[in-house]
């Protein structure tokens, strides 16, 4: 573990402030025992269109919600199919204070991602939460029932302390954030946007970068854009080779010329290079980067890939998926082929479709696009009476989005997190998808993403470790308290 540098904080816990904390450390045990709880419940994630009946954990959320003394509401969300008893749940618990004032709202996911029981150790199984050496192991554990286990006990514990406070504390949990939110987030903003757009939101997934004991603070991450090309050729005899019709080496062209040819616009990341460098020597002091530097996380021999931070600052792109062929003799005339693009905060899908577009014309491919995007093809003449080489369309969409860290809120976070660790903030932004995309795409304002530590999360063996849960739960309940009574 790298030392990380004290620091003396600007406003200080008051005496009031230490009592109400200290009430996390007489209750430690029993958020280790609500993890434990959580992680006992299987809560699977297959994907969007396959049910899974997760309702066992929202009920056990509910009831515990209820015996806090906090007011409830389910929502029901129809599953894809339709049928009578197939929908997903979306809980939200409310905690009301002494005046009205401003909503600050706690967020996480119960579901899970599957798992392969036969790579997990036999002592600590997926669906086990077993203890050992101070980590929870279970599948959920720190992706993230941990992160909400630290916030259901923060609003336990300031509705037990009898602080006064304004306003309102609410919780929202979600069903499915590991497949985006079709059921949680993206319905939720779309068809119940009043009962979730609170002031201030804070997400408790897991963000301490190992060797770090204390986490930075999300404030933003990239768009996904899950592509899918379907690429149109001509079938005809294997002993007869076509070169510019057979589907796959069309898919193949568009794949090798993308690196030089495919211009996708930058964007200043919310961010910079210089600013994280500055933030993170502030925290672990010059020695502690050094040896953070050296930290090489293990590598398999066939891994030639270098890992490289600048992927941070701009759009990527990944060919993960082709499907193509049905005989070694028959030359394939369609190729199917998924892209996974993580774009920038800040560009707009429209500006990534007219990149593929403008793309696609070079290789002088013909593209389709999805409904309600605009094609600059349909202006250039060239492909006016051109066959259809390739059709685009669309697996999952969300642009990028960040959430200014200076903003009133932001300031709380930063003075709150300042007090209970002693040590510098560190706010970063993701490559990854969270619930808050779909947040501030539906214009909520105010949204940071910060939990307890562990590793392994979506692999065998994933932990949470418990000596970060404390900590975690304290700055939720500081924050909460230092807001809600600003
Ligand atoms: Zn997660």
């Amino acid at each position: 573990m790298v030392s990380e540098k004290k620091f003396k904080p600007k406003f200080p816990l008051t005496e009031k402030e230490r009592k109400l904390l200290s009430l996390v450390d007489t209750n430690e045990e029993e958020i280790t025992d609500l993890l434990q709880k959580l992680v006992q419940i299987e809560s699977l994630n297959l994907s969007e269109f396959q049910y899974w009946d997760n309702r066992e954990i929202f009920k056990y959320t509910k009831k515990i919600m209820e015996e806090t003394g906090l007011k409830t509401e389910m929502f029901e969300v129809p599953f894809i199919s339709k049928k009578k008893n197939e929908f997903y749940y979306n809980l939200i618990a409310s905690l009301e204070g002494s005046a009205k004032g401003k909503t600050l709202q706690f967020n996480g996911h119960l579901d899970i991602v599957p798992y392969n029981k036969d790579n997990w150790d036999e002592e600590t199984p997926p669906i086990g939460g077993v203890i050992k050496d101070g980590k929870l192991y279970g599948r959920g554990s720190i992706d993230m029932k941990a992160g909400i286990a630290c916030q259901i006990m923060a609003m336990k514990l300031l509705k037990e302390s009898g602080e006064k406070f304004k306003g309102k504390l609410q919780m929202w949990f979600t069903p499915d954030e590991e497949t985006h939110g079709a059921y949680g987030s993206a319905y939720m903003t779309k068809h119940h946007l009043e009962a979730i757009n609170a002031d201030a939101t804070i997400i408790s997934e897991p963000s301490i970068w190992h060797p770090l004991a204390s986490p930075n603070i999300g404030m933003g991450e990239k768009g996904p854009h899950w592509l899918k090309f379907t690429f149109y050729g001509v079938a005809g005899h294997g002993s007869w080779p076509k070169e510019k019709s057979n589907a796959i080496n069309k898919a193949t062209r568009f794949m090798v010329n993308a690196k030089r040819k495919l211009k996708i616009p930058k964007r200043k990341p919310p961010i910079t290079k210089w600013q994280s460098l500055k933030q993170l020597i502030a925290r672990v002091g010059f020695t502690g980067y050094r040896e953070m530097r050296k930290f090489k996380p293990e590598k398999l021999p066939l891994d030639k890939d270098k890992r490289d931070s600048g992927i941070l600052y701009r759009t990527t792109y990944s060919f993960n998926d082709i499907k193509a062929g049905i005989k070694t003799n028959i030359i394939p005339d369609k190729c199917d082929l998924d892209v996974d693009f993580r774009t920038m905060p800040g560009l707009k899908s429209q500006e990534l479709f007219d990149s593929l577009v403008k793309y696609c014309s070079k290789l002088k491919y013909r593209i389709e696009l999805p409904e309600g995007y605009t094609n600059l093809q349909h202006d250039d003449s060239r492909f006016k009476d051109k066959p259809v080489d390739v059709d685009l369309s669309i697996l999952t969409i969300g642009e990028g989005s960040a959430t200014n860290p200076n903003s009133e809120f932001g300031k709380v976070i930063r003075n709150a997190f300042t007090a209970v660790y002693e040590t510098s903030p560190i706010f970063s932004y993701g490559t990854g998808f969270s619930d808050g995309g779909n947040m501030r795409e539906a214009g909520m304002k105010d949204i940071f993403v910060f939990g307890p530590g562990g590793r392994n999360a979506h692999n065998a063996n994933e932990y949470a470790d418990l000596s970060t849960l404390k900590d975690i739960t304290k700055l939720y309940l500081l924050i909460a308290y230092r807001y809600l009574n600003s």
